[in-house]
């Protein structure tokens, strides 16, 4: 017992705060564009493996809920059109939290949820690696439990689905059991490129797609896999404490 008493005051406080600490240096975020280099040889979009990059005349655009942040279109590109940076904070409301009733629909969200928020982690067919970036939220660092935020063993007490993987055949049913089972009002977030897009999977037999292909999706989370922070970030739009 002293032991651990001894460790813990040593150790010290070593919760950061989510938006001001600093990703590590070699963190891989968003793909900033600048179309005014552009030559249209196609060749990012032939690079990127999740089919995120658009070349119209005149104009490049990448599809954020669909990029895998591997960088391929900024190494391929010869006339430097592509810089990646170490930016997380991409995720973005979507369905009705995003159209013109979104303050109405946030306020009603706010008065039954107040300030605390219960989240179902549910994979439907991961690579497991956002579901460790999940996992990290309850660590020390991060301590989502800070926000009033924790995560729940059964979608009946959840206010929040957080969905990780791209919707495979197998685990559909799982999704919409999992979704009405839980109580309304009801959240969904779909973490990283899988869930948001589905897109780097292509066609095949096994693959449904985006979760939205299934359940209405209200956060978008992308990156493969989205950092703790970035999955903080979208969990404070849930809640509406971001402005
Ligand atoms: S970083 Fe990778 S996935 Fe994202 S747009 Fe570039 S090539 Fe596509
Ligand atoms: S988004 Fe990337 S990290 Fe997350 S499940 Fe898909 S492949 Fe894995």
């Amino acid at each position: 017992m002293l032991n651990v008493l001894r460790t813990i005051i040593t150790t010290g406080t070593v919760t950061e705060d989510w938006e001001t600490a600093l990703p590590p240096r070699r963190s891989r975020g968003e793909v900033l564009v600048q179309s005014s280099n552009c030559n249209a040889c196609k060749k990012c979009a032939a690079a990127c493996p999740a089919g995120a990059v658009k070349v119209a005349p005149g104009a490049i655009s990448i599809d954020q809920k669909a990029c895998v942040f591997c960088g391929l279109c900024v190494e391929t590109c010869e006339t430097a059109c592509f810089k990646q940076t170490g930016n997380y904070k991409l995720a973005r409301l979507g369905g009705a939290l995003a159209a013109d009733t979104a303050p109405e629909l946030k306020g009603k969200i706010r008065a039954v949820l107040g300030r605390s928020l219960h989240v179902r982690h549910v994979d439907i067919g991961s690579c497991n690696a956002c579901d460790f970036e999940l996992a990290h939220l309850c660590n020390p660092i991060y301590d989502i439990q800070q926000y009033g935020i924790d995560f729940v063993a059964s979608p009946r007490h959840a206010d929040l689905l957080m969905v990780t993987g791209v919707v495979t055949r197998n685990s559909t049913q799982a999704l919409q059991m999992t979704y009405e089972a839980t109580p309304r009002p009801k959240l969904v977030m779909a973490v990283g490129a899988c869930a948001a897009s589905g897109q780097v999977f292509g066609d095949s037999y096994a693959i449904r797609g985006a979760v939205d292909a299934i359940v209405p999706v209200d956060i978008y989370v992308p990156g493969c896999p989205p950092r703790p922070q970035a999955l903080i970030h979208g969990l404070m739009l849930a809640l509406d404490r971001l402005q």
